[in-house]
């Protein structure tokens, strides 16, 4: 999966949970801002395991990449579900930590870890439904190859029947955000 799948695959869901948070007035505007920041590195961040991803290219994030791409393999550790915690309490401590320190008024960093997860889980979800799948995304209770789509709807990277699935989600997201702002 591109890295742009990944982020709309991201973004399609945790969008109406921003859009839900922000209703609620659990979300102040900070909150909304750094959902979409967090959205947008952890759904990239397993990838940071390939030095030529997307996101290891971009500071400070390539020095991560060169320490992680040279202990493991692509769709190694990081694509693990136990793994997700590791980022997930990166995440939480961080906001804390800035809360904390700079009294940067975020609300409700507990839905924000919770949407650091999502983003996370997401891209795990999407690398599952390629031709190549998750070997050992349960391990070490179940090392086999995961999909989660029926053989015949998954794909190479970079293909065009990608390409639908991208569209897809772009028309998810227009939908989602539209029916935010006509409310
Ligand atoms: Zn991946």
């Amino acid at each position: 999966m591109t890295y742009k799948t990944h982020l709309a695959l991201a973004y399609a869901i945790n969008i109406p949970l921003i859009e839900k948070f922000y209703e609620a007035q659990d979300f102040n505007q900070n909150s909304v801002i750094l959902a979409l920041i967090i959205t947008f590195i952890l759904s990239l961040a397993p990838d940071l395991d390939h030095p030529k991803s997307f996101l290891s290219q971009i500071p400070p994030f390539n020095i991560i990449s060169w320490i992680l791409s040279s202990i493991t393999n692509h769709r190694g550790i990081t694509h693990r579900f136990y793994f997700i915690f590791i980022p997930t309490f990166l995440i939480w401590f961080g906001l804390t930590y800035l809360n904390i320190k700079y009294k940067i008024d975020i609300k409700s960093i507990d839905n924000l870890t919770l949407l650091a997860f999502l983003a996370y889980l997401s891209h795990l979800l999407g690398d599952c439904t390629t031709k190549s799948g998750i070997k050992g995304l349960f391990s070490p209770f179940y090392n086999k190859t995961v999909y989660i789509v029926p053989k015949f709807m998954r794909y190479k990277t970079g293909t065009i029947v990608e390409y639908f699935y991208l569209l897809g989600l772009i028309f998810i997201i227009v939908f989602e955000v539209k029916d935010f702002l006509l409310k």
